[in-house]
């Protein structure tokens, strides 16, 4: 135990809560200091498919993406059920055969077993949660681990020299703390650029996404087309998403966007057409390399969970065990100091 370590956390969306629970949970007296609903992570479609999405990321993207992805997979695996939040397994893409082909190599790196049929391929081993009730679950359980919640917005680091040693909250006061972990989603003001630089290669990218009420389950519960993807909640509502609009940081759903995708998951589910259904979006912060920023800031004394792209949910337990492991100082294994926000700070 740690226990007089004091941490702060700014943020709670899914990476925010991932870094207070395992910083909880591994000894230090953590208050998590947030301002407004983590709009991204409320919109998630919750899919975990480390393997489809790297199939699908772009020339450039971090090589070790997928590496990253699978072990925060595997943290979900085990840390769910504790948690109560359910998962549910099952992927199927439906893609071009150059998509599939690199699915199903990267699948098999892995260890797993691919099934490919009918010009699709299925991934057992990918999930799908419920972003909503997931935060929920880890909110409370980040709680019964004592961290404290402190409804404000952070304005500022707060320096003891050349230290980071709190936050500034709105009305002025000053938190201290031995450590501020910034999990900000896509808000990147200037003023935490100065601690934290590679903030400002961070770009917002907004995802708009349709939810259909009462949607029977697809078999498996996440169909990935080029159009549009349907990921079946456990709780019972189906997602069809998502737009990426690179620049755009506003949480407002585009109507025509929305309309698309719907009809795009009609397509595919005819049964979809008369339920209710509603568009809602999410910003999300893309780094250049679509991979998260999770360590040292730059200032010392601030750490950072940010630019959690498409994969916030994906890697959210496992980047509060990377953060945990730096605060507490013990070794960082090198494929999670791949991800350092160092790679990324401007000359
Ligand atoms: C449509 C859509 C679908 C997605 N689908 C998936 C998916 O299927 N699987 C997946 O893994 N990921 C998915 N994502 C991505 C995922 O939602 C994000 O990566 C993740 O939610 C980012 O979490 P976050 O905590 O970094 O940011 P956020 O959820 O944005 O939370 C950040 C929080 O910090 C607060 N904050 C910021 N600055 C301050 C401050 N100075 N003081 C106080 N509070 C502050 C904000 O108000 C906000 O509440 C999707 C995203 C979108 C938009």
């Amino acid at each position: 135990m740690h226990g007089s370590l004091q941490a702060i956390v700014v943020g709670a969306g899914a990476a925010g809560l991932g870094c207070a629970l395992a910083l909880a949970r591994a000894g230090a007296r953590v208050r998590v200091v947030a301002a407004g609903a983590p709009r991204a992570s409320l919109a998630a479609a919750g899919m975990l498919g480390p393997i489809s999405e790297a199939a699908l990321e772009p020339n450039g993207a971090h090589p070790l993406g997928v590496d990253l992805g699978l072990e925060g997979l595997d943290r979900w695996g085990a840390m769910a059920p504790a948690l109560a939040i359910p998962l549910r397994r099952g992927c199927r893409l439906l893609h071009r055969p150059e998509t599939l082909a690199r699915a199903a190599a990267l699948a098999e790196r892995a260890g797993w077993r691919p099934i490919a049929d009918a010009g699709s391929l299925r991934l057992q081993e990918e999930a799908v949660l419920e972003a909503p009730a997931a935060a929920a679950r880890l909110i409370r359980a980040a709680a019964a681990a004592g961290a404290q919640r402190v409804q404000a917005q952070a304005l500022a680091p707060l320096w003891r020299e050349d230290r980071v040693i709190g936050v500034l909250i709105e009305g002025g006061e000053a938190l201290e703390a031995d450590f501020v972990v910034l999990a900000p989603g896509h808000g990147r003001s200037t003023v935490w650029a100065e601690a934290a630089p590679a903030l400002r290669a961070l770009t917002p990218a907004r995802g708009c996404i349709v939810a259909v009420e009462q949607a029977p389950a697809g078999d498996p519960p996440v169909l990935r087309t080029p159009e549009v993807y349907l990921a079946a909640q456990p709780g019972g509502r189906l997602l069809a998403g998502a737009s990426m609009e690179f620049g755009v940081d506003d949480a407002q759903p585009d109507p025509t966007i929305a309309a698309r995708l719907h009809a795009a998951a009609v397509a595919r589910r005819p049964d979809l057409e008369a339920l209710p259904w509603r568009a809602h979006a999410g910003v999300r912060a893309m780094s250049p390399d679509w991979a998260p920023l999770l360590g040292p800031a730059g200032a010392p004394g601030l750490f950072l969970a940010a630019g959690m792209g498409r994969n916030g949910w994906l890697l959210s337990l496992l980047a509060g065990e990377i953060i945990s492991a730096y605060v507490f100082e013990q070794p960082i294994a090198p494929l999670y100091a791949a991800f350092s926000p160092d790679r990324l700070r401007p000359s």
